[in-house]
């Protein structure tokens, strides 16, 4: 009787929760259950394949889906329109391809692309450290920022080629203490893979650091974008 009550309580808590902040699917913002990651609609089109793609440097890089359409339109939601909230659902299907992809007994720790300091000022939040933070806690992996970037360079879609985008990144990274990768399989984490030259320098970096292996992931690939 008292627990039948109780869970009555709850309901009554969580129903008013979802009133004053409610939990939107990130594609289409429609409101969702707080414990659902999308909408009916949004999962029934959901991908089913992964996407495989190699940071440049040949590192191994998974992502859930291609960067078009409403997939596209919710990371820029995230990154551009002030929502890092949408980050817990988007890691959802994130953490999904990483456990097909990857054996998750391998990896030691996650970490993310790292943002330079006018531009977090500026945003608040980096987007690809709420994403990797996310997936660490529902892999039950320990994060950690391992890299920083000391060097405010020109944002990577501003680039014209390939050649231009791998000289933009090169030497813009740089590991806080090799003591933390040493050894250990390090899983990177980033909201968009276009060419792959953001996470292969990452990953070079933090292999320099004598890690034992270094995989990435992201949420989009962009396949279409400059060559
Ligand atoms: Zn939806």
């Amino acid at each position: 009787m008292k627990t039948a009550f109780i869970n009555k309580i709850h309901g009554v808590f969580d129903s008013l929760l979802s009133i004053l902040f409610p939990v939107h699917c990130p594609y289409c913002l429609s409101i969702i259950s707080p414990d659902k990651a999308f909408c009916r609609d949004c999962s029934k089109s959901m991908p089913k394949t992964i996407y495989k793609r190699y940071a440049i440097g040949g590192y191994p890089c998974c992502t859930p889906f291609p960067y078009i359409e409403h997939y596209a339109v919710a990371v820029k939601r995230m990154k551009f329109q002030n929502r890092p909230d949408l980050a817990k659902q988007l890691a959802v299907p994130l953490t999904k391809v990483i456990k097909e992809y990857y054996d998750i007994s391998e990896i030691d720790l996650i970490t993310c692309v790292p943002m330079h300091k006018k531009k977090l000022n500026k945003r608040k939040y980096n987007q690809s450290e709420l994403l990797a933070k996310e997936c660490a806690r529902l892999l039950e992996i320990k994060y950690k920022t391992v890299l920083t970037k000391h060097k405010h360079n020109l944002e990577q879609h501003k680039t014209k080629s390939r050649k231009e985008r791998e000289n933009n990144v090169r030497g813009v990274f740089r590991l806080i203490d090799k003591e933390l990768v040493k050894n250990k399989t390090v899983l990177i984490i980033d909201d968009i893979i276009t060419t792959g030259c953001t996470l292969g320098e990452c990953s070079r970096i933090t292999e320099k650091g004598k890690a034992r292996r270094v995989l990435c992931a992201a949420l989009c690939t962009s396949v279409v974008g400059v060559d």
